[in-house]
């Protein structure tokens, strides 16, 4: 991606980019042909989003990266290695046609959509990893070979090599062989790509520990001195890692980084993480959270600035817990509750999604009484479209160079919010 990416604002380490699209973008947002950061990179599950066809997608913003899943394409042999490239290949019009993608900027993964975590066993081989998905038991062979071949049929704008992702709790040892494991991936990638097309995005592992993230962020940042990486990942979050670790080791890793260019963090993407990792200099996140709270029948607000009615308090609502833990504030309305059922009201005040001009609480509530799928559809509509636009005020606010005012406003309005709805706010 170098070249390809430019910074053109800063607000401490915040920083406001943009990304070239390339030619599968022809269309772009708006006619443009850049992609706005800090934004959000969309998980899809086969290529299309959580509930939303990618027909529908633009209904929610062009201002996101996609995440294909390798794993979702994979097709097995008989020897459980890995193939399907060859269908993408014989259609001939790589993943944006065949996933009716056309005018997104895709980032091919090696793991798997949302929480499932790909788990690399650690072998001996340097062109080959053996992995699992979370709370599955079936093996995968994925060489690099492999993941080539995908990337040559699918013309992903970017792609990530194969890594290891130390496992929580990891010993000093299995974290130093995750590292140069992944870094003997990334070797290997670069020397067998050969005419594959796309943009290398280095991987950085190492763990909740700084002391190997930075090891990890420095030995790929050297890789990308030669113009061989587009850009970096830094993954293996998720685990159950606390915030202060989670934070020591993304700032560790990030200030190894070189300023020209993306960062992408994989893990949670609730608001309060994106604005801290934001603060930190992260230019693209992980984006299941407008689609896991949708799953709770709950709408965001983040960006209304104010205390919702017909909000209850957490505690009287049936998912409390879950939605809690998703939500941590104030700034949504759970569309569950029974006082929407006759509501005429707008799903969210003065949001301009189509959900919430074409329909109003009551039917949502209606719909998710009867347990219409639709209701989901219509909810990760609105939450993808306010999720959005509050990426989008995050991103003015540094272009006004008061990101630390906005990240300090956001907070603490989140807070006031919980604590009027009688829920304590998660630290
Ligand atoms: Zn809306």
């Amino acid at each position: 991606m170098s070249g390809n990416f430019h910074v053109e604002a800063r607000s401490g380490k915040a920083r406001i980019g943009s990304i070239k699209c390339s030619n599968n973008c022809e269309q772009g947002f708006q006619g443009r042909k850049v992609l706005d950061t800090p934004c959000a990179l969309v998980l899809t599950r086969k290529g299309s989003l959580p509930n939303v066809t990618n027909e529908l997608f633009p209904l929610t913003s062009r201002e996101a990266l996609v995440q294909i899943s390798l794993l979702d394409f994979a097709v097995f042999n008989a020897n459980d290695a890995l193939g399907g490239a060859e269908v993408i290949s014989q259609y001939g019009k790589g993943v944006h046609g065949f996933c009716s993608l056309k005018g997104r900027s895709t980032i091919l993964s090696v793991r798997a959509a949302g929480s499932q975590e790909f788990l690399f066993d650690v072998g001996a081989r340097k062109d080959l990893i053996v992995g699992e998905l979370r709370g599955q038991t079936q093996r995968v062979k994925v060489t690099v070979d492999d993941l080539l071949a995908l990337q040559q049929a699918m013309s992903c704008e970017f792609f990530e090599h194969l890594s290891v992702a130390a496992p929580p709790n990891a010993s000093k040892k299995q974290h130093e062989s995750s590292v140069w494991r992944s870094l003997g991936f990334l070797d290997e990638t670069i020397s067998r790509r050969s005419s594959c097309k796309g943009q290398l995005l280095g991987v950085v592992q190492g763990g909740f520990e700084a002391e190997y993230r930075s090891l990890s962020a420095k030995k790929t940042a050297e890789r990308a001195a030669t113009g061989a990486i587009g850009g970096f990942m830094i993954s293996g979050f998720g685990f159950g890692e606390t915030p202060d670790q989670w934070e020591t080791a993304v700032a560790a890793a990030v200030v190894e980084l070189p300023d020209e260019l993306p960062r992408i963090l994989t893990g949670d993407g609730s608001p309060e993480r994106v604005l801290r990792a934001i603060e930190l200099g992260i230019d693209v996140f992980d984006c299941s959270y407008p689609f896991d709270v949708a799953e709770f029948g709950i709408a965001l607000a983040l960006e209304s600035g104010k205390v919702l009615p017909g909000s209850a308090p957490f505690a009287q609502q049936p998912f409390s817990r879950c939605a809690y833990d998703l939500c941590g504030s104030g700034q949504h309305v759970n569309l569950n509750d029974g006082e929407h059922e006759l509501s005429r009201q707008q799903i969210i005040d003065k949001c301009t999604c189509y959900a919430c001009i074409k329909h109003t609480r009551g039917y949502l509530h209606h719909l998710l009484r009867v347990q219409e799928m639709l209701a989901e559809t219509l909810i990760c509509i609105h939450n993808l479209f306010n999720y959005n636009s509050f990426l989008k005020a995050a991103r003015e606010s540094i272009r006004a160079g008061n990101f630390d005012e906005f990240r300090s406003n956001f907070i603490r309005k989140r807070r006031q919010d919980a604590v009027s709805q009688g829920s304590s706010y998660p630290q």
